[in-house]
């Protein structure tokens, strides 16, 4: 959903983006914008195979078997089984696969040896098959191979809490299927589809499953959202503070989509959300800083100013005056420069004393499309899902591909 040079960019800020949503309180999902030619499914939803990236780099990492298990040479076909009775470490030497005492040349496949066994992967269980890559920089990327329905599972309660109201569980599953679809391959250059995090979903595998979230997912099972034929770019976030955000106010350039169905709406459902009013204080002389570390060539920062509001009274921009000049800023790369989990969004005001920055503001994320708070309250509300759906992405159907 990004376009390559903002791919890079979130990359360099993933490191902030630990977490998600509620209830741990960890950072919201802020998926990035929409790029055009994704690929599209070639299968039904319930055949789609799916690709996760759990672990991208690492020099070693422990596999065990709950039975025995079989390995398959990726590159030649050969299959070797494995007994169960062992923690194995892996590592590479030399473009080569340590596992136990063999070693693979090429990429390996770990298959359990019946479907229901999961793969216990540095600590965490995993269902389905676990493949391991020498990725390019010469060390291990580990994959969870699965079914799509299993891994829209595995990340439902690292996105909203399993004791949500029922029907803003089946919100979340809906959209969280929708985004899967519309971005497998988003990491094809890698070899896998999606990545474990922030970047594109939270998910934790088998591990994080709970038996009320998993029933929304089945119950919505094959459910995805379209407009006009074509599945949606389903962009969501933790809580909008009021109002959500129209896309081209959040990423605005020209591979940028701006479809009716990410403009902004009214919600006013989210001020349960701890962080529906939030404040920060951030010193000047750290501004500079984090300024100077995104590559902004800034002086001493003497003020701060907003400049604009959108509808939902979001910053348009902020003005940086330095020892050096001036530097405007979209709100967005302001926040995201800044830390985006002490910034919780661009709804915000301003006000400088004796050095030091201090803001107040409303909700947590980027704005755009679902609020997740705000789908809780109006299914406290009595909102069935469907409800919920169509009110946060205008002119959507919500089409069941699977009859
Ligand atoms: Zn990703
Ligand atoms: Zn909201």
């Amino acid at each position: 959903m990004v376009n390559h040079k903002k791919i890079i960019f979130y990359l360099s800020v993933a490191v902030f983006f630990t977490g998600c949503a509620v209830p741990s309180r960890k950072p919201p999902v802020i998926p990035p914008p929409p790029v055009a030619g994704e690929i599209k499914p070639s299968a039904p939803i319930k055949e789609i195979i799916i690709k996760i990236g759990i672990i991208e780099s690492t020099d070693r990492v422990s596999i065990e078997g709950e039975d025995d298990f079989t390995i398959i040479n990726i590159k030649t076909g050969e299959k070797f089984n494995m007994p169960a009775d062992d923690i194995y470490i892996l590592k590479t030497v030399k473009d080569k696969i340590i596992f136990g005492k063999k070693q693979f040349a090429s990429d390996i496949k770990i298959i359990p040896r019946r479907t229901d066994q999961k793969i216990t992967v540095d600590g965490k269980r995993y269902k389905g098959n676990i493949i391991l890559r020498i990725n390019n920089r010469k060390k291990l990327a580990v994959i969870n191979e699965l079914g799509l329905e299993e891994y829209i599972c595995g990340i439902m309660t690292k996105e909203v809490s399993p004791s949500w109201s029922f029907e803003s569980l089946n919100a979340q599953a809906v959209v969280a299927r929708t985004y899967a679809i519309k971005n497998l391959g988003k990491h094809a250059s890698s070899g896998f589809d999606l990545c474990s995090q922030t970047h594109c979903q939270v998910y934790g595998g088998f591990g994080s499953e709970d038996e009320r979230s998993n029933k929304a997912v089945y119950n919505t099972a094959g459910e995805i959202l379209k407009y006009n034929g074509e599945i949606i770019n389903a962009l969501y976030h933790s809580s909008c503070g009021g109002r959500t955000e129209d896309v081209k106010n959040v990423w605005n350039d020209s591979k940028t989509e701006n479809p009716e169905y990410l403009m902004g709406v009214k919600c006013g459902f989210c001020e349960k959300d701890k962080w529906y009013n939030w404040s920060a204080s951030i010193s000047l002389k750290m501004i500079g800083s984090n300024l100077r570390s995104f590559g902004y060539k800034v002086g001493d920062v003497k003020k701060i100013k907003t400049a604009g509001r959108t509808s939902s009274d979001r910053v348009k921009e902020v003005l940086i005056e330095h020892s050096k000049g001036a530097l405007w800023l979209r709100s967005n790369r302001f926040r995201m420069a800044m830390n985006p989990n002490v910034i919780r969004s661009t709804n915000f005001t301003v006000k400088i004393k004796s050095g030091v920055a201090y803001f107040r503001g409303h909700g947590w994320g980027h704005g755009v499309g679902m609020c997740q708070w705000g789908a809780k309250g109006m299914a406290e509300d009595g909102w069935n899902y469907k409800k919920i759906l169509k009110h946060y992405y205008l002119g959507t159907e919500i089409i069941n591909e699977e009859k």
